[in-house]
């Protein structure tokens, strides 16, 4: 069965970039009738915090991507430990003892030399006896994976055919001097444990994964499949990670954006199709093809994410949105939301609509006398969206105003405002009294 897994740092908010990861896999799962993991890779103990976690599940639960199975890296130790233990035994993870400053030295020599910069193996040629005299010494040894020094080759679900060279890499560290695992090792033997079908990120993680494949098959598992997708750009093109602090979830979603919205830009972004809402993410789902996920670099662009939330909330209804005009205290029913959705960027703007009907409003009265004789105009209630028309007629006729003069000082007198919603339905929602005190320049 198909199993996907979406694996965060807890290191910090997740933003658009991961969002994207998480989107794709999840949709892939979908698709499939498979799963979605959710692995929180906490092996980097400085930086990991609960209250990212935290965060990142309240974040994936707001896009509505719920997982089907939840680990923690950090509780798995003996795991990645038994992993290490049996590379160690086949000689595929050897202790080296250079210091930091020495390998950076190395690394500027070789590069003088017109050199690679890949570590040299020196550690390889120590013998039991060098080992003890550096660990009497003082000195720790980390631990690097061996790579097989040949081309390692992949059919990448997005990107086709792949071939690296790991001769050309170094030997990556998997154990730290202090024990600790670096991400390289755990992510291997976890994808393993859970059994991972398909490893689907962004293609930053194209050489891990040649390097990844080779322990895969030094442990003696299948390897998984792998799709690597560009990256996010901005819509001019720059690189997003040094904007990544204002294109938090956190953020996007206090900004307004309704999860679907975002979805749909995740989901369609740097594919072949256009990047329109969609109705579900079922639909999403159904959708969802790595033949579409093209090659070059897939834009973000905030503008085309809001423009996409508006069409989203102008075609909502009432039913859909209750609740939450209840939470706002907002009790004009469908005949309010009607009236107002067209006029909204983003959802909470109807709690500044709201007051348009139910006041405050001061109003604006440009001439006194006319917009007093338009209320002494006004005819009796009931009212409905045949009012507007019928009241605007009669002021018309008795002042022979018309157009914009017409409709402009009863705007201003009604609402105190410039723009705003279709007056025919805002009116009888605002209502005689309401109408008639603001047209006598009463705030009401
Ligand atoms: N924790 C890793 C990251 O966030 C996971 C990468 C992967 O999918 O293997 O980059």
């Amino acid at each position: 069965m198909t199993l996907v897994r979406f694996a965060p740092s807890p290191t910090g908010l997740l933003h658009v970039g991961n969002a994207r990861t998480a989107v794709v896999n999840w949709l892939f799962a979908r698709k499939q009738g498979g799963r979605f993991f959710l692995r929180i890779d906490d092996t980097d103990t400085e930086r990991s915090r609960p209250e990212y976690e935290e965060a990142i599940i309240a974040d994936l639960d707001w896009l509505g991507l719920r997982h089907d199975l939840f680990a923690r890296q950090a509780e798995r130790a003996a795991a990645h430990e038994k992993a290490a233990e049996k590379l160690k035994a086949s000689g595929r993870l050897y202790p080296a003892y250079e210091t930091a400053d020495e390998l950076d030295r190395r690394r500027k020599r070789q590069i003088a030399l017109h050199k690679p910069p890949v570590y040299d193996r020196a550690a390889l040629a120590l013998s039991a006896d060098d080992r003890a005299r550096l660990e009497a010494e003082g000195r720790r040894p980390h631990w690097r994976f061996k790579l097989s020094q040949t081309k390692v080759k992949w059919r990448d679900l997005i990107r086709g055919a792949v071939e690296i060279d790991t001769a050309h890499l170094s030997d990556p560290v998997l154990i730290r001097e202090d024990g600790r695992f670096l991400y390289t090792l755990p992510s291997v033997a976890d994808d393993i444990d859970f059994a991972v079908t398909h490893i689907i990120r962004g293609e930053d993680h194209v050489t891990n994964t040649a390097a990844q494949i080779e322990i895969f098959e030094a442990l003696g598992t299948t390897v998984p499949a792998f799709a690597h997708f560009p990256l996010l750009i901005g819509a001019g093109g720059e690189a997003l990670s040094k904007r990544l602090g204002s294109l938090s979830l956190r953020e996007i979603r206090e900004g307004g954006i309704e999860p679907l919205a975002l979805a749909s830009y995740l989901a369609k972004t740097g594919t072949s199709d256009p990047v329109a809402l969609r109705p579900s993410l079922d639909v999403l789902a159904q959708e969802f093809d790595f033949a579409r996920i093209g090659r070059a670099p897939a834009h973000f662009d905030p503008a085309e994410l809001a423009g996409l939330n508006a069409r989203l909330l102008h075609g909502l209804d009432y039913e859909a949105v209750a609740a939450r005009l209840d939470a706002l205290g907002i009790d004009g029913g469908a005949a309010f939301w009607e009236a107002v959705k067209p006029n909204l960027a983003r959802f909470s703007d109807v709690a500044d609509l709201w007051t348009l009907v139910a006041g405050p409003v001061v109003p604006v009265i440009e001439n006194a006398a006319e917009a007093a004789r338009a209320a002494s105009l006004l005819p009796p209630e009931p009212w409905d969206e045949s009012t507007w028309g019928a009241w605007t007629k009669s002021v018309g006729a008795a002042t022979g105003a018309k157009g914009r003069a017409l409709f402009h000082p009863l705007r201003l007198a009604l609402t105190g405002r410039e723009h705003g919603p279709e007056l025919k339905k805002l009116l009888p929602l605002i209502g005689r009294a309401r109408a008639s005190a603001r047209l006598r320049g009463e705030t009401a």
